[in-house]
């Protein structure tokens, strides 16, 4: 090892989804929107003038959080955004666990958790969930340095009662609760009414999926103004400007259309609920879905070998290798003619 190798910093990465260059793709592996984002968006894009770049965007992203604000019934003291809610979690995990005790989070989750937790070398452990992929909420009621969960969690689609999350926020006051709602557009219940409540509590949402704009990057956390100042001091001791010109008015677009909003969650639903019941005839199980996808296994079907033939033919999902995980595949929701072809190809595998 050559002497400057010894002082880097060795991480293991998150490795995202593929995000395949080949055309006439069906792509049901990382969770995005198959309808495209709200018309205004596309409306601003096309009047977008170059020369609005030539300045600094406002490092405050004050129009987007006003709007974000406005449309969740909050102060804009209460809304801290970032470039997507990756960049908004990574920021969390910097500014809220110090404490040097270990942080908790489930074994099977979000698989960026730990990938932070290591950069930033935070300890954490990690409750196993229960038989039916259920988080047992017991397991968060001792001692530790915070605590983060998805709800609905991921890649279960699975939800988690308000009142269980409730009872986990409750019993921790001693410390920062996260709850990444990435998916609580498409099911289950916002712990979002508690912010009031609990000063303690941050709530993180994306625009990735449920308004179709992964590729913007923009997401948020919701909080106790306390919460939020500490997240923008951290902010702008790395980063005063992490939201481009661009990113901010095409949010801002988004949030305002809420009936676009409405329609195509509605139509993900739909066809979630119509994915699920033609699973079920071939033989699939699943936890009961609550975000954009479904995690399925079908018992006696090798999920590893059904995800490459599925591949093959040009229709991408997600595996995870591991157990337990590794005898699923986690499938996202797309349109009514996507699923056609994905249940095409299983009802003849
Ligand atoms: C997709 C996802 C995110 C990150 O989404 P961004 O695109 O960075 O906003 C965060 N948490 C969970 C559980 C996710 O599935």
């Amino acid at each position: 090892m050559r002497p400057w190798e010894e002082n880097i910093r060795k991480v293991v990465p998150y490795v995202p989804g593929e995000q395949p260059r080949r055309e006439g793709i069906i792509k049901l592996n990382t969770n995005e929107n198959p309808y495209g984002p709200a018309p205004g968006v596309q409306a601003i894009l096309r009047g977008f003038e170059a020369e609005e770049l030539r300045l600094y965007p406002d490092p405050s992203a004050g129009a987007l959080t006003e709007a974000l604000a406005e449309r969740y019934g909050l102060s804009p003291g209460q809304v801290f955004v970032g470039v997507g809610s990756d960049d908004v979690l990574a920021m969390a995990f910097l500014t809220f666990f110090n404490s040097g005790k270990p942080i908790l989070f489930p074994d099977i989750t979000y698989s960026f958790y730990s990938v932070w937790a290591d950069l930033y070398r935070i300890p954490y452990e990690r409750p196993a969930l229960d038989e039916d992929f259920r988080i047992r909420k017991e397991d968060y009621f001792r001692e530790n340095g915070g605590i983060i969960f998805p709800n609905p969690n991921a890649p279960t689609s699975l939800a988690m009662g308000l009142e269980d999350v409730e009872d986990i926020i409750s019993r921790n006051p001693g410390v920062v609760v996260i709850v990444d709602e990435a998916y609580i557009d498409f099911g289950g219940e916002s712990a979002l009414p508690l912010i009031e409540k609990y000063e303690n509590l941050l709530v993180v949402q994306t625009f990735s999926k449920s308004r179709s704009m992964a590729g913007v990057r923009i997401g948020y956390a919701m909080g106790s103004p306390a919460l939020i100042k500490a997240l923008s001091d951290v902010k702008y001791s790395f980063n005063s400007y992490t939201m481009s010109r661009t990113a901010i008015r095409l949010g801002v677009a988004a949030v305002r259309d809420e009936a676009y909003f409405q329609e195509t969650t509605h139509k993900i639903k739909a066809t979630r609920k119509q994915a699920a019941e033609r699973l079920s005839h071939l033989g699939f199980v699943y936890p009961d879905p609550s975000a954009n996808f479904i995690f399925a296994s079908r018992p006696g079907t090798d999920a590893k070998a059904l995800f490459e033939a599925l591949k093959a033919s040009g229709i991408y999902v997600r595996y995870f290798e591991g157990p337990r995980v590794g005898d699923y595949l986690r499938i996202t929701i797309g349109t009514d003619e996507q699923m056609e072809a994905l249940f095409q190809f299983l009802e003849r595998y």
